[in-house]
């Protein structure tokens, strides 16, 4: 077996038993009794900050009570008629920066309802009982096309199909799910939560799912257009940020979002190659995903390096605070100027920066970090968009409905304009196109 202080890319740097310890549920389910305790602490406000501050507007202290009187499944369809991912958005959203922090108990007491918790404990009574809350209208004889089985695609798809009309939801990659699938840390979706919750949805009936299907290989939008009523794009952000340096293409540097994929689909974390020293790039949620994920999988040292100030990251406090948990190093004010190596990487150079009125400029300064493995994670971008539609700051430009402008065609999601990048706020914006699809068709 390989250890930790093996250098190059090594798999199995740890035992089994130790990474699955590593890969175990990062918040341990509630018990019903926690629930009980937890829902307690609610005030149950009138005009309450929780629901204003949650993308998807669900009713939070209406959920909250109907757990305090022990009605979880009741509870649970309370959430998911605002959120029908709300099973992984319970797992996955940063409450921190959103509903928990609007909390007037955070506010009062430093620490907020446990909304994140409470909502995991009543969306995963209502799959483990099986049911679905919702049954499908009377077909209307009307069809839609959804691209992008990602958390927008399968908002909108689910309230289309709860309206009675029919439709086809089309994915490139071999599964549904987008990034509750591909791209969510392996510790907040375990036991192969996102396909369980992909099926459950689809037990709406009235949705055909065909993965393998790319829209601009062979499918295209005025194909699309013209066999069907209309058309949702949800097609996230496949694309990723070129690092723009010398020695970039060393091996050992790669694509976070790709490292995360591989990971979140390796059937045996033991098989997976990591390096003895992890340098990331970046500053969001991507960089700290990776970072946390390296280190769990027996990386001896892994280092984010984020070029502005930390006040400056995108990864929320909370984030931060568990990559430094987990064993991370974070840096700041620092850019990439070369990746050193001979074939393979050996360490990267830094200058450190200053960010001013000007903008980000260097010192001039410079250091290294030894490393056999760098993660880009330096943001990712639309990928190939169809003609006809109009962009606006790299994403398609939809009005406040999801519409592009485009005669049949809406968007929604991480490709559309609006929005913070978040699985709560795609299926906000999936769920809201589609009831202005069903207006239009109506
Ligand atoms: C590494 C990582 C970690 C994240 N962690 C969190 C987190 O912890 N919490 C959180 O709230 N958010 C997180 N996010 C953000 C969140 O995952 C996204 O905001 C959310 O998934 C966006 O949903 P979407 O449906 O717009 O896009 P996606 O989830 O990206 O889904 C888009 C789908 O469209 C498909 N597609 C793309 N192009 C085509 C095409 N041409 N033809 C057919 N299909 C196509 C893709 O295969 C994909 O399935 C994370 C993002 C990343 C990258
Ligand atoms: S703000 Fe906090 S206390 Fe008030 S309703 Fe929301 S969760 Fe309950």
């Amino acid at each position: 077996m390989a250890t930790q202080r093996m250098p190059g890319l090594q798999p199995g740097r740890l035992d089994g038993e130790t990474l699955a310890a590593h890969f175990s549920d990062l918040h341990a389910p509630l018990t019903p009794h926690e629930a009980l305790v937890a829902a307690d602490r609610c005030y149950f406000c009138h005009d309450a900050p929780c629901v204003t501050a949650c993308p998807t507007s669900i009713d939070i202290p209406l959920f909250i009570r109907q757990i305090a009187t022990e009605q979880p499944k009741a509870a649970a369809k309370t959430i998911l008629s605002q959120n029908i991912l709300g099973g992984m958005c319970a797992r996955v959203c940063p409450t921190e920066t959103l509903c928990e922090q609007a909390c007037v108990r955070e506010t009062a007491e430093s620490r907020p309802v446990e909304i994140g918790r409470l909502q995991r404990f009543a969306t995963d009574a209502m799959m483990a009982a099986g049911s679905h809350p919702f049954t499908r209208a009377a077909p209307t004889g009307r069809r839609v096309a959804v691209v992008g089985a990602g958390p927008a695609g399968l908002a909108c798809a689910h309230r289309l199909a709860m309206k009675g009309h029919a439709v086809t939801l089309y994915d490139a990659r071999a599964k549904g799910g987008g990034l509750n699938e591909y791209g969510i840390a392996a510790y907040k979706s375990t036991q192969d939560f996102a396909q369980a919750e992909l099926d459950w949805l689809l037990a709406i009936g009235g949705i055909t799912l065909e993965t393998g299907r790319h829209l601009g290989a062979d499918l295209s939008l005025d194909g699309l257009r013209a066999e069907f009523d209309a058309v949702f794009l949800g097609l996230g952000l496949s694309g990723v940020n070129a690092l723009d340096v010398d020695g970039a293409g060393r091996d050992g540097v790669a694509d976070a979002v790709d490292f995360i994929a591989e990971l979140r689909q390796a059937e045996d974390l033991a098989t997976l190659p990591v390096g003895r020293n992890v340098v990331v790039l970046g500053g969001g949620m991507t960089a700290v995903d990776a970072a946390v994920q390296s280190k769990l999988l027996g990386a001896e040292t892994v280092t984010i390096v984020y070029r502005r100030g930390q006040d400056r990251m995108s990864a929320s406090g909370y984030e931060q605070e568990l990559a430094a948990q987990k064993g991370v190093t974070l840096r700041f004010n620092a850019r990439p100027v070369a990746v050193l190596g001979n074939g393979a990487v050996r360490e990267v150079e830094f200058e450190y920066t200053e960010d001013g009125p000007e903008g980000l400029t260097g010192t001039g300064e410079t250091f290294c970090i030894p490393a056999d493995q760098v993660f880009r994670a330096i943001g990712q971008t639309l990928g190939a968009v169809p003609e006809g539609l109009r962009l606006e700051r790299g994403k398609i430009r939809v009005d406040a409905e999801g519409f592009t402008g485009l005669d049949k065609v809406w968007a929604g999601g991480d490709c559309a304009t609006g929005g913070d990048d978040l699985t709560v706020t795609a299926v906000a914006e999936g769920r809201d196109a589609a009831e202005s699809i069903h207006r239009a068709l109506s």
